[in-house]
């Protein structure tokens, strides 16, 4: 396993390994890493021959209120986790993908990014698409492997590629939980003990959604307000939106392969869900 930092030195590699007719695979990530990403890079490994694993917390997704600063940075431990796995790790510092402070051009969609957590989040996925096209352009990877867990960013990732004519394939992959079913996060290590215990109504919660539906409720409303009742007062709700699984947009009848979006506080952790019915 190699760990580089400068775009040059991946750069060089890449084109190396792509002389010799290897199919490069990029996951990209923020650090602190967990199982949920692990999985990302195992089925990476398995489908390709050469895995690049990128850590870089990304300034420009998050908002000035934002836990830029507090995000967890476990730069060392995350080597030894992926040892066995990844190829290379790219680790660049923001100098290096950033050096002129005032960036001035930005990947940004109009539709699907201003709606669920971009409408919370303003500028958030305006980042996330820049940040990933970049690493797209740095890496030239033939897949690229993210999260259903972040199911809006997957799909507006999905949507760049094809309408900016990225060749690459991306590939979605299952969202992994804890035993007891939260879903893993880096950003779930702010949360006590007692405040994990309460952020398991966040899934339970989907689950029941899902089982009313799947027993021929298909009333979004009535579903919606069941479970919003649940959810109260332990978890402080930002959305709770059954969506259409490729346009985003709300639905008022359930239907099938359709997903329920959430996003909302358990104490002062912002937590995302979601359940495709
Ligand atoms: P992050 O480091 O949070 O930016 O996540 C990097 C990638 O890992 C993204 O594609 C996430 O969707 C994915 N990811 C994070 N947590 C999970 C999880 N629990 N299950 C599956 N994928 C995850």
């Amino acid at each position: 396993m190699k760990h580089v930092t400068s775009i040059t030195d991946l750069k060089a590699l890449v084109v190396d390994a792509k002389n010799k007719g290897l199919k490069v695979a990029l996951v990209p990530t923020m650090g602190n890493l967990h199982e949920g990403h692990l999985s990302l890079v195992r089925k990476a490994k398995q489908e390709s021959d050469l895995v690049v694993v990128s850590i870089f917390v990304n300034p420009t997704q998050f908002g000035p209120k934002e836990d830029y600063n507090n995000y967890p940075r476990t730069l060392k431990e995350d080597i030894d986790l992926l040892y066995n796995y990844a190829d290379i790790i790219f680790s660049p510092a923001v100098k290096e993908i950033y050096p002129d402070q005032n960036s001035r051009v930005f990947v940004y969609e109009t539709k699907k990014s201003k709606i669920l957590c971009g409408k919370f989040r303003p500028g958030h996925f305006e980042g996330v698409l820049s940040i990933v096209a970049k690493l797209f352009n740095i890496c030239m990877p033939d897949t690229a492997y993210f999260g259903l867990k972040d199911y809006q960013q997957f799909i507006l990732i999905r949507d760049m590629v094809r309408e900016l004519n990225f060749n690459i394939k991306v590939v979605p992959c299952s969202i992994v939980r804890e035993k007891e079913g939260l879903a893993m996060s880096s950003r779930n290590s702010y949360m006590s003990e007692e405040q994990k215990l309460s952020s398991l109504t966040i899934i339970k919660t989907l689950n029941t959604v899902k089982e009313k539906f799947l027993q021929g409720e298909t009333n979004v409303f009535s579903l919606k307000a069941k479970a919003l009742a649940v959810l109260f007062p332990q978890i402080e709700v930002q959305y709770l939106e059954l969506v259409h699984p490729d346009t985003l947009e709300s639905l008022s009848t359930a239907q099938k392969g359709a997903v329920l979006m959430f996003a909302g506080y358990c104490g002062k952790v912002r937590l995302i869900d979601n359940i495709i019915l």
